[in-house]
């Protein structure tokens, strides 16, 4: 059965998610934007009110919500702030690996923490040398008995400032690519770990984003995520599971940027007549709305998916890259709308445009969505259709009189380059139309495998 309507609590949720957004996101995003920090009380409310960290399995005593509850939330907190549902949504991120990992004790022990005090946990793959190519990983773990020493440094790490514990990449041979990635769980307060400085963005402002260097951290044999050889797998496992997000960021933030426009065409006034009577600008608006549903409709697939034991890697990079380049699409023509106007502080259309940006860069660029999409479109996916050169067409004769086995004149021999067909009992010595030699000619009766 294929129904698009959420159930009785999922709406509830998204009320929930909504009224949150509107009474403790939306009045704060422009403050804590302009002095580029990351609003804590916020995040502890989300706790609170519990709407973050909402995929702790029941059993260490969270909610146990699905992807579909967490994308829901995320667009509503999205369309009041991005940044803020960055850093809200990063606990899910943080906590993935553990959630997917087999580390029951270490569940127990973390997932309950979370699940029961404001606890922050952030993830990181990324280094001030590396992001896309996460087997290039050059964060060192040496094992020292049954543990692990932890030296280097990762780069770009959302929440990292503020956080209590860390889903951290490294490798124990940075020359043996994936086959050396091992994943870690990494308390703030342990000796050796230092936190760099807030790095300064263009948007996501109210988002927090440091460094963390690692220097002879010592991380007991316990608090091991991934063996060498996992980690690799484990973080694209978790990938898959929280790109749909991104495109839930992408869905709120885009909604608002629309819902502002439409707001702005109904008022503003030009040539006599409000700008709403223009045309060009109702395409425009139309166009903003398909994009908005067209978005959440493949990151709810994705999401569900995701919930329902089918790998969503495929969806989850589609509704990544198609969300957040077409919310980019919707917050500029948002701007156009607004005019002089859009392009001030003043108006919260320009703080989307800087925010949305980001969206095609964390979780894997749009290039690496692609990278991801194309490979399965071009290597696993079964085609439906035969090989051009099996295709039944024919112009010149009656399909059902070709490959009479009794006629060797309607024997059909199709030229692979040109796709001309030429009937008789053999190929012609050469194609009439690309000139091409009778070895270029295949019998349409043989099929390809
Ligand atoms: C604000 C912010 C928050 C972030 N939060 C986190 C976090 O919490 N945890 C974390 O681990 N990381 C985080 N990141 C890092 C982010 O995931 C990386 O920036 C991203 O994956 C891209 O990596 P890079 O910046 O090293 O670019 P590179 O990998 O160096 O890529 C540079 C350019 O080359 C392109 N490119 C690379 N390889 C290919 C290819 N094979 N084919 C075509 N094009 C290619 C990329 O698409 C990009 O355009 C964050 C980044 C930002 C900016």
């Amino acid at each position: 059965m294929l129904d698009f309507r959420l159930t009785d609590e999922q709406m509830e949720l998204q009320q929930k998610a909504r009224k949150f957004a509107l009474e403790h996101v939306l009045p704060v995003a422009a403050y804590y934007d302009e002095v580029d920090e990351v609003p804590l009380e916020v995040l502890r409310a989300a706790y609170e009110q519990g709407i973050s960290s909402t995929d702790i399995p029941k059993k260490y005593g969270g909610k146990g919500y699905g992807a579909i509850e967490g994308v829901i939330v995320t667009e509503e907190i999205a369309a009041a702030c991005p940044g803020i549902a960055t850093s809200v949504f990063d606990n899910s991120l943080g906590m993935e690996p553990l959630i997917l990992s087999d580390k029951e004790p270490l569940k127990e022990k973390y997932l309950s923490r979370i699940a029961n005090e404001f606890k922050l946990m952030s993830f990181a793959t990324s280094e001030p040398f590396m992001g896309s190519d996460v087997s290039g990983i050059r964060c060192k773990a040496t094992p020292d008995g049954e543990d692990y020493i932890l030296n280097g440094t990762k780069y770009w790490v959302t929440n990292g400032g503020i956080a209590d514990y860390y889903s951290i990449f490294a490798t124990t041979d940075p020359e043996s690519q994936h086959k050396g990635i091992c994943a870690f769980l990494v308390e703030r307060d342990w000796d050796g770990v230092s936190v760099g400085k807030t790095i300064p963005k263009m948007g996501q402002r109210c988002s927090n984003t440091v460094g963390i260097h690692f220097d002879n951290v010592r991380v007991p044999k316990e608090n091991v995520l991934a063996e060498p050889g996992q980690g690799f797998y484990l973080a694209m496992k978790t990938f898959s599971r929280t790109r749909p997000a991104i495109g839930a960021f992408s869905v709120g933030a885009a909604r608002s940027a629309m819902e502002y426009a439409i707001d702005y065409v109904k008022k503003r006034r030009a040539f006599g007549t409000k700008i709403a009577n223009f045309q060009g600008l109702q395409f425009k608006i139309a166009e903003m709305y398909q994009k908005v549903e067209t978005s959440r409709l493949l990151t709810w697939k994705a999401a569900w998916e995701a919930d329902n034991g089918i790998d969503p890697t495929i969806n989850a990079s589609i509704a990544k890259f198609y969300a957040s380049e077409t919310a980019l699409e919707v917050a500029n023509e948002a701007l156009q709308i607004f005019g002089g106007y859009g392009y001030t502080k003043m108006f919260p259309v320009e703080k989307l445009l800087r925010d949305i940006r980001l969206f095609r860069i964390y979780e894997g660029t749009s290039e690496i969505q692609r990278m991801i999409v194309s490979g399965y479109a071009m290597n696993s996916y079964n085609p439906v259709m035969p090989h051009l050169e099996d295709l039944p067409l024919h112009f010149d004769k009656e399909p059902e009189t070709v490959n009479q086995s009794d006629s060797p004149e309607t024997t059909a021999w199709r030229c692979r380059m040109c796709g001309y067909v030429h009937y008789g009992e053999a190929p012609p010595e050469q194609c009439p139309f690309c000139f091409m030699p009778k070895t270029a000619f295949k019998n349409t009766a043989e099929k390809t495998e």
